[in-house]
């Protein structure tokens, strides 16, 4: 029907969802009261129209601008997170089908809408206390990781070299407030989901995102480097192979070269990142670093316990900010992040970076469990 108009309802109040759900979809932040007087209705009213009378709940137009649902139901998917942080399914060789199975799945669902939906199978690390779940395969690759890396850096003070870098995405509430989008196994355990308040729930949802590179080491902080123009709220930030040679290799990468020599640091790059190279051996990134000599490694996969880039935050992976953002322009949320990055205390990444060796020790002694935060 032309301009979303249903019967029964005032075309007044279809316009003010449509603008809602348009400024949603754009992940433009949405002043509903600003909304609600554009179109000359009341509180109540705007409110009214906003809620969708139950006959048309099931209205196709309605339900795709609110995101579209799981094919999975919300019950089926507590059921195997909750097997995702039972330890009794440590030593369990868990694979999608067998954790459907296991948490006894009402539909039939194949491995790839089960992993789009959870995450990884890998690990589970709690947001708000030390608690976590790690898989036996993952515990298996981390021990072989933690092994490799003592014998790689042997020497004493070998980690001060390390520059850890990656991604980081930030993402900005209505609220005005800011937090560090969680890695995919980081969640909340069942104690912190039913906590009163709720922290799974004080963060609604991203209206922009900021997507930054970032390496940090002994006594070392680069600048931030904003790779993606976008602070749509829909964009996942995915680093390019081509951005990451320009922006990130090329440029603040090269100069560290220019100064120090090849000798002079040590780079670790994610490996979950496909740009950087570590699915394939010859690429762009690869001949990169071989043509200029940078000393380069890849960090173990789901393990954000060995990254300072993911244990140097604030709880939750949130902050108070001394004032809440009011505007959503791209410079404000990238100054805010900025003052973030600033916030991180160099001292306490000294501290972690000299702690490196006992911390790998930790993870073989303990058969590749998670350190906690
Ligand atoms: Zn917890």
């Amino acid at each position: 029907m032309p301009g979303g108009y249903k019967h029964g309802d005032t075309p007044k109040r279809a316009m003010v969802r449509g603008t809602i759900s348009y400024l949603e979809s754009q992940g433009l932040p949405v002043n509903k009261s600003a909304i609600f007087r554009h179109f000359e209705l009341s509180r109540s009213q705007g409110y009214a129209a906003l809620s969708i009378p139950a006959s048309k709940r099931n209205d196709p137009e309605w339900e795709e601008t609110r995101g579209r649902p799981s094919k999975i139901s919300e019950a089926d998917q507590l059921k195997m997170e909750n097997i995702l942080w039972d330890e009794r399914y440590e030593n369990v060789n868990l694979n999608w089908t067998g954790l459907a199975k296991e948490a006894g799945l009402t539909t039939e669902c194949n491995a790839r809408t089960l992993h789009r939906t959870m995450g990884t199978l890998g690990y589970r690390r709690c947001l708000g206390c030390p608690r976590s779940w790690v898989h036996k395969k993952t515990r298996e690759k981390r021990v072989e990781y933690a092994e490799r890396m003592l014998e790689m850096n042997q020497q004493p003070g070998a980690w001060r070299f390390v520059r850890f870098s990656g991604e980081l995405h930030f993402g900005f509430g209505l609220d005005g407030k800011m937090r560090l989008v969680p890695r995919v196994g980081e969640k909340y355990c069942e104690t912190c989901r039913e906590q009163e308040p709720n922290p799974a729930q004080s963060w609604g949802r991203d209206i922009r995102r900021v997507h930054c590179w970032a390496a940090v080491g002994y006594g070392f902080k680069s600048e931030l480097v904003f790779y993606d123009e976008s602070t749509s709220a829909n964009n996942p930030g995915i680093l390019s192979m081509a951005d990451y040679c320009d922006k990130i290799l090329d440029k603040p990468v090269k100069s560290w070269l220019a100064v120090g020599g090849p000798e002079s640091f040590l780079l670790e790059e994610d490996i979950e990142a496909f740009a950087h190279g570590g699915a394939s051996k010859v690429n762009q990134a690869q001949q990169w670093k071989a043509a200029h000599g940078l000393r380069s490694y890849f960090n173990c996969l789901d393990s954000p316990d060995l990254s300072p880039l993911d244990t140097q935050w604030p709880p939750h992976k949130q902050w108070t900010l001394p004032e809440p953002l009011k505007d959503w322009d791209p410079d404000t949320l990238r100054q805010a992040v900025r003052d973030a990055w600033a916030s991180v205390d160099q001292e306490r990444v000294n501290m972690w970076v000299d702690f490196m060796p006992q911390r790998l020790r930790q993870v073989i002694d303990s058969e590749g469990r998670m350190m906690p935060w």
